[in-house]
C-alpha cells in the first residue's frame, strides 16, 4: 500500500463509472469535482458516476466538491483575439467586441482596481499586459508578449487588491450541493483569510452539512495570512497553478516545501496540485523533470498529490494515475521518517497524542507490519498519519462520513466495522481485517489502539502489540 494519496480530478476523460473504478484501481484515493464548470445538475451527476465506480472500491474513495472563488475571467466572446507584443486592448465594463480588441470580463471590480503600471495577466500568466491607461468604465492594456485571447479564461492581477467577495452567489449554489451529495471535501479557491475559510464553514454548518474546508493556497494575501488560514481550515492545497501566477513561478519550490512544514506542524492534510505531470494530458509516458517533481512531494511527505487536467481533460487519465503510483512507491520507501518537530500546544486530548507518537517511531524498537487504530471521529488516525510512521494505518471506525474524510491522508486506510464490544471483539476485527485485505499474516506483530472500556466512545487510551495467531 502506498502512503501518499492520489487525488484526481473529475472531467470528460473519466466520466463513465467504469472509467473511475480503472482509475481507483491504478491507485487514486480521492475525486476533485470542478464547480467552476458546472452547474448543480452536473455536480450531481458528477457525483453519481464517482460513487458507481467507487462501489467496489478496496477502500473508500473520498469526494471533494473545489469551489470556484472569486476567479476572474475574460467573458464570454465569440472566437479569439490575436495579440501581437506591444498592441493595445480594452478592457471593458460592457460586453466584448472583439473586431475592435474590447474585451469584457466576468466581474466590473477588475476595471475599477486596474491603475496605471499594474500587470493584467491571462490564461496562467501565458499572456501578459501592462495597464497604460486607466479610466472609469475601461482600461487600456499594452501586451508584453504575443499570445492569443480565447473566450473564459482566467484571469490575474498580481499587482491589485481587488475588493471582491470570496464566496459569491453561486459558490453558495455549489456549497449547497456539495452538502446534499454528501461530499467530504469543500474546497476553497482563492482564500485570502482565515476568515474566508470559517464563513465557508458557518454556510456549511446553517446547511446542516459535516463537510470539512481545505483552503486551496493561491493568492498573495493568503501566503501573507498562512498561519490564521492554517489554524481554522481543515487541510490545505498548495495551488501552484495560481500561485505561480500570483507570485513569481521561481517562488513556488520554497513555498512549498514551507506550506507542507507548517501543515504538518498544524496537523492538517496537505496536497500539492497543477502541472505534477502535465506532458501526460497528450504523451503516455511523462517527463523527467515531472517524476522529479511529483518525488519531491513525496519526499517532503505530502499527503496527496493531485491531477488536474490530467485525468479530467487529459488522453493518458489512467496512465498518469498508474505514473503516479510508481513514482510514489519507488520513492517513499527511500525515505526514513523525519525528524519532526513536535509542538502540541494546539492539542488538548494529549493521552491520543502520547500514542500517536509511541506507535510512529515504534518500528525502531520492533517490527510491526501495520497500525490499527479504533477511531470514532478518525482523530487518532490523523494524529498518527501526521507523525508520519512507516507502517500503514488502518483506521477502523463505524462512521461512513469518517471513513472518506480519511482517505487524503497519507498513510491511512480507513475500513468500516461495527463498535467492538470487548478485547475479543477487537482482535477478531483485526485478524478477520488482516485476512481480507492482506495486511499482514499469521505470526506477524501489528499494533493496535483504541479506547477502553469497550463499547464507549473514550478516547484512545491503549496501544498494544498484538500477534496474529496462526
Ligand atoms: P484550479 O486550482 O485547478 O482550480 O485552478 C489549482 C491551482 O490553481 O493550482
Ligand atoms: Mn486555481
Amino acid at each position: 500500500m502506498k502512503r501518499t494519496k492520489i487525488l484526481a480530478t473529475y472531467g470528460p476523460s473519466i466520466s463513465t463509472p467504469d472509467k473511475i473504478a480503472r482509475l481507483i484501481a491504478a491507485g487514486a484515493n480521492a475525486f476533485r469535482v470542478n464547480c467552476s464548470h458546472s452547474t448543480t445538475k452536473e455536480l450531481y451527476a458528477a457525483t453519481e458516476v464517482i460513487r458507481k465506480g467507487s462501489a467496489k472500491a478496496r477502500f473508500p474513495v473520498g469526494l471533494l466538491f473545489d469551489i470556484s472563488g472569486p476567479k476572474l475571467r475574460l467573458d464570454r466572446f465569440e472566437g479569439e483575439v490575436e495579440i501581437k507584443a506591444g498592441e493595445t486592448i480594452i478592457l471593458t465594463k460592457e460586453r466584448s467586441v472583439p473586431t475592435d480588441r474590447m474585451i469584457g470580463v466576468n466581474n466590473e471590480a477588475v476595471i475599477d482596481s486596474l491603475k496605471k503600471g499594474e500587470r493584467f495577466y491571462v490564461d496562467d500568466g501565458n499572456i501578459r499586459f501592462e495597464i497604460t491607461k486607466a479610466e472609469k468604465t475601461r482600461v487600456t492594456a499594452r501586451a508584453l508578449n504575443d499570445g492569443v485571447l480565447l473566450p473564459s479564461k482566467g484571469i490575474n492581477l498580481p499587482d491589485s487588491d481587488i475588493k471582491i467577495p470570496t464566496i459569491s452567489a453561486k459558490d453558495k449554489e455549489d456549497i449547497a450541493a456539495a452538502v446534499k451529495a454528501g461530499a467530504d471535501y469543500v474546497a476553497l479557491s482563492f482564500v485570502r483569510t482565515g476568515d474566508d475559510v470559517l464563513e465557508a464553514k458557518k454556510i456549511i454548518k446553517r446547511l446542516g452539512g459535516e463537510q470539512r474546508v481545505i483552503a486551496k493556497l493561491e493568492k498573495r494575501e493568503a501566503i501573507s495570512s498562512l498561519e490564521s488560514i492554517m489554524l481554522v481550515s481543515d487541510g490545505v492545497m498548495v495551488a501552484r497553478g495560481d500561485l505561480g501566477v500570483e507570485l513569481p513561478y521561481e517562488d513556488l519550490p520554497r513555498l512549498q516545501k514551507k506550506i507542507i512544514k507548517l501543515s504538518n506542524y498544524h496537523h492538517k492534510p496537505v496536497s500539492v496540485a497543477t502541472q505534477m505531470l502535465e506532458s501526460m494530458r497528450f504523451s503516455p509516458r511523462a517527463t523527467r523533470a515531472e517524476v522529479n517533481d511529483v518525488a519531491s512531494a513525496v519526499f517532503d511527505y505530502v499527503d496527496c498529490v493531485m491531477l488536474s487536467a490530467e485525468t479530467a481533460s487529459g488522453k493518458y487519465p489512467c496512465e498518469a494515475v498508474e505514473t503516479m503510483t510508481t513514482i510514489i512507491k519507488a520513492n517513499e520507501t527511500a525515505n526514513g521518517r523525519p525528524a519532526l518537530h513536535i509542538d502540541n500546544h494546539f492539542l488538548k486530548l494529549e493521552i491520543p497524542i502520547a500514542i500517536a507518537e509511541a506507535v510512529s517511531h515504534s518500528r525502531e524498537r520492533c517490527q510491526s507490519e501495520a497500525i490499527f487504530a479504533f477511531t470514532t471521529s478518525g482523530f487518532t488516525a490523523q494524529m498518527i498519519s501526521n507523525l508520519y510512521p512507516s507502517q500503514p494505518v488502518i483506521a477502523l471506525t463505524p462512521l461512513d462520513r469518517v471513513l472518506s474524510q480519511l482517505s487524503i491522508f497519507r498513510s491511512v486506510y480507513a475500513v468500516k466495522i461495527t463498535q467492538p464490544e470487548s478485547f475479543e471483539d477487537m482482535t477478531r476485527i483485526v485478524g478477520r481485517v488482516c485476512r481480507e485485505y492482506k495486511i499482514a499474516t499469521p505470526g506477524d506483530v501489528v499494533i493496535v489502539t483504541g479506547g477502553a472500556p469497550f463499547g464507549s466512545t473514550a478516547p484512545t487510551n491503549f496501544m498494544m502489540f498484538h500477534k496474529l495467531e496462526k
